[in-house]
């Protein structure tokens, strides 16, 4: 059992909106801190000048607002391990690259982008890939084969990096949470980069520092990461600090196999889902990607997707509100193998917190109301409610899922308009409007009674109930036919079926003076 000193980071790069695996990230870093009792700090980890994009830190810190996720700590909102960016943070990170220097585990190199690509080429060309390690670093250019007067001249008039001190020649256990036992030989690995020829510490360098001074205790990140845990246990070796723990999440891929979520499926325009959690204004241009608070999903719904997309608590029961989540959630139970998005799935999710959301259903219909300037009684924009809830994922489906209620028609399919277009639903439209006077009372038992026993000998049963919905609707959709006129009332009904009627009928006029035409212009 975990005591309250729990202490998780989410770290986003401000490199651009958070997709779905970077929300989903720190969901469950904000999860397991809430489960234990714990600090779920926020920091931006700055280091990659280059890559930086403005607004990412707004954004990240806006879509944790709305999912409801929002940390203790951190970047926006304060704590004793400030600064939270690391771009603020050279100075301790050159305090301990020293501290790396000095005790002979990390080394000055000085080989020029061009060296470097000459010894790529050449491996390449012997069918070897190059790595800076062990086996060749004595030949390149660097303080390990230099005196000291030599290197003095170096720093002084050359650009460098710090790299790391592999020790080649051991092999240890490392623990992850979610993987479990990995073997790490060191032969294998490279003397990476610590500090950039621009005097700023790389990720590795200001990732490791950070967690441990920030006291974190357990990495929650995505399982990119995970080849790089190896390196970051070895520089927490040589600092001669306790790691925290580990553990990487799984990947999320596509549903449909075209592999991985990222930022790229967006800006490769091949993404057919939405992939960031709110708008991004993409900068320098007019472009606006909506997110998905813009597209109509509750956040509650949207963090409940997320939660499911690898883990899942062992039950049946996949409807769970934050607090939920809270008691339910172990790393435990978090999967190994990668989470599939699927967007249906997505919408499955939204449509069940639409009983929760229902007064804002009812608000969006008043709207739709009021801006046609319609009253209708309380009581029954809530029927109205009730009997399409379950047609639709999203609160502004409202609209289009009950106008038929309100309004009649003003548009008709086309396509099924051009199928009828003729004397023989002329006639089947009449008979039912005879039929609906005829009927009383004008229930929908009654209704039903009538269509289908006194119809029973009519073939074309099926076509002039299609023909009755159109009227009423001007699409071939809809509730129940016969509730939809029970709740008209046969009056509006009637007059629904004679409107179709004189459109048909103008119609077929107009094709007529139109083939006039063409004959007159024949001759
Ligand atoms: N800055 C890294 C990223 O944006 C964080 C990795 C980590 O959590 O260690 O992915």
């Amino acid at each position: 059992m975990l005591n309250n000193f729990v202490r998780v980071r989410f770290a986003p790069s401000p490199t651009g909106p958070l997709h779905l695996g970077g929300v989903r990230t720190a969901l469950y870093n904000y999860l397991f801190a809430k489960k234990h009792g714990g600090t779920f700090i926020l920091r931006i980890e700055d280091t990659d000048q280059k890559r930086f994009i403005p607004n990412s830190e707004s954004y990240i810190i806006e879509t944790l607002k709305w999912c409801k996720i929002e940390p203790d700590e951190g970047v926006g909102y304060g704590g004793d391990y400030f600064p939270y960016y690391q771009s603020k943070r050279h100075n301790i990170y050159h305090y301990y690259i020293d501290k790396l220097l000095k005790n002979g585990d990390a080394y000055y190199a000085f080989d020029t982008d061009s060296d470097l690509n000459k010894k790529r080429k050449e491996y390449n060309d012997r069918g070897l890939t190059f790595s800076y390690n062990y086996q060749n670093r004595m030949s390149l250019k660097n303080s390990l084969n230099m005196t000291e007067k030599e290197l003095y001249d170096q720093l002084k008039h050359s650009s460098y990096v710090v790299r790391f001190k592999v020790k080649p020649g051991e092999k240890f256990n490392i623990y992850d949470l979610i993987h479990g036992n990995i073997i790490v030989n060191t032969d294998y690995l490279d003397d990476k980069i610590l500090l950039k020829s621009d005097g700023i510490a790389t990720y590795h360098l200001a990732n490791t520092i950070d967690d441990h001074l920030m006291k974190i205790t357990h990495v929650l990140r995505g399982e990119e990461w995970l080849s790089s845990m190896s390196f970051h246990i070895l520089l927490y070796k040589s600092f001669g600090w306790i790691p925290p723990n580990f553990a990487h999440l799984p990947l999320i891929l596509r549903k449909d196999g075209k592999g991985k979520i990222s930022k790229r499926n967006v800006d490769n325009k091949i993404s057919d889902f939405p992939i960031f959690p709110i708008q991004w204004k993409v900068p320098n241009t007019k472009t606006i990607i909506p997110g998905y608070r813009e597209l109509g999903y509750f956040p509650e719904a949207f963090v409940n997707m997320l939660a499911f997309l690898g883990w899942n608590p062992g039950t049946k029961n996949e409807i769970f509100s934050l607090q939920e989540l809270i008691n339910s959630f172990s790393l435990e139970k978090v999967t190994k193998s990668s989470a599939y998005f699927d967007i249906k799935k997505a919408n499955w999710f939204n449509k069940k917190y639409l009983n929760k959301n229902k007064e804002k259903i009812f608000l969006a219909l008043l709207k739709e109301l009021n801006k046609r300037s319609l009253k209708y009684k309380k009581n029954f924009i809530w029927k109205i409610i009730d009997m399409i809830i379950d047609r639709i994922n999203f609160i502004h489906e409202i609209w289009e899922h009950s106008f038929y209620f309100f309004i009649s028609p003003s548009y008709y399919d086309i396509n099924f308009f051009k199928k009828i277009c003729n004397e023989k639903s002329l006639l089947q439209l009449e008979r039912l409007k005879i039929l609906l006077t005829n009927i009383s009372p004008f229930t929908y038992k009654n209704l039903k009674y009538f269509f289908f026993k006194k119809q029973e000998t009519n073939k074309n049963k099926y076509e002039v109930m299609q023909l009755l919905r159109f009227s009423l609707v001007g699409i071939l959709k809809g509730i129940d036919v016969f509730i939809i006129i029970e709740i008209l009332g046969k009056k509006e009904s009637k007059q629904r079926i004679d409107n179709l009627i004189s459109k048909i009928k103008e119609k077929i006029r107009t094709f007529f003076l139109k083939k006039e035409h063409k004959n007159i212009d024949l001759h």
